[in-house]
């Protein structure tokens, strides 16, 4: 939401939307300095919630370095390190979007230790899988190494962006799926509601992508006219669109279920 506009804002609630989930995100552009961070924790847990609330929107953050700028373990660790004084702000659900983006040794280090450190602040962890070909071996190898931590409980974890060659996987191991509906990469709202029709309603949620490139902030109001064009019923609608959300995010006491669902 750092990227859109107050009419995103304003579009959002009359289509329906409760409460905004915005991750730690990849600017378009790779940071310099951990002060560049500072600041951007700060408009996520400062700044944007104030904006979403002219709009009557709770907002919610998750904190992180992103995969794709955490190739650099120094500047990683600066930022690993001013985390934990954001982590007290009142919107902050957890550790997020972390995972690879190459799959590389220093992305596998830096997703290491910021595991390490949602496990010691019981934090929720969101985490993004890569979009390159390497899809499906990054996000076995997230899993492996989530599982490998015995304080990881994977029902607090969200593993986004799956596609239908990950998603079986992620499921089977108790972890919950996210599926990011994107115009043309990614997810499109059609391919998510044939995953749903395959793999069932449980523990997974589709979340609109908000960002500075092509993206469509009503995703999940287009995808639920979708399923209802399809024939699903309110419940069926009502379950993924909002009462998966609110469960998984319910697991951080920072998380209030919105009045209106
Ligand atoms: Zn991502």
């Amino acid at each position: 939401m750092v990227s859109r506009t107050t009419d995103d804002y304003q579009a959002m609630v009359m289509a329906g939307c409760q409460a905004v989930c915005e991750p730690a995100f990849w600017a378009g552009f790779d940071r310099s300095s951990a002060q560049g961070f500072y600041d951007y924790f700060c408009q996520l847990t400062q700044h944007e919630p104030r904006r979403a609330s002219m709009f009557g929107l709770p907002h919610y953050t998750w904190l992180c370095i992103n995969p794709k700028e955490s190739e650099d373990v120094g500047l990683a660790e600066e930022v690993l390190a001013i985390i934990p004084e954001f982590m007290k702000s009142p919107n902050v659900l957890g550790i997020g979007e972390i995972g690879l983006n190459k799959n590389s040794r220093n992305e596998v280090a830096v997703l290491e230790k910021h595991i390490d450190l949602a496990a010691i602040n019981d934090q929720l962890i969101l985490v993004h899988t890569p979009h390159l070909e390497d899809k499906r071996k990054g996000t076995r190898l997230i899993l492996d190494i989530l599982k490998a931590d015995s304080r990881i409980k994977p029902e607090r974890c969200i593993i986004d962006h799956v596609e239908e060659h990950t998603v079986s996987m992620v499921l089977d191991d108790g972890f919950w799926a996210g599926m990011t509906l994107y115009p043309e990469t990614k997810c499109t709202s059609n391919r998510a509601i044939d995953i749903l029709e395959v793999y069932g309603t449980e523990r997974i949620w589709m979340n609109s992508a908000c960002d500075w490139g092509n993206s469509v902030p009503l995703a999940v109001p287009k995808a639920m006219q979708e399923m209802k064009r399809r024939g699903k019923n309110a419940s069926y609608v009502d379950q993924v669109a909002y009462q998966n959300p609110i469960a998984f995010m319910s697991q951080s006491p920072r998380f209030s279920k919105p009045e209106g669902v």
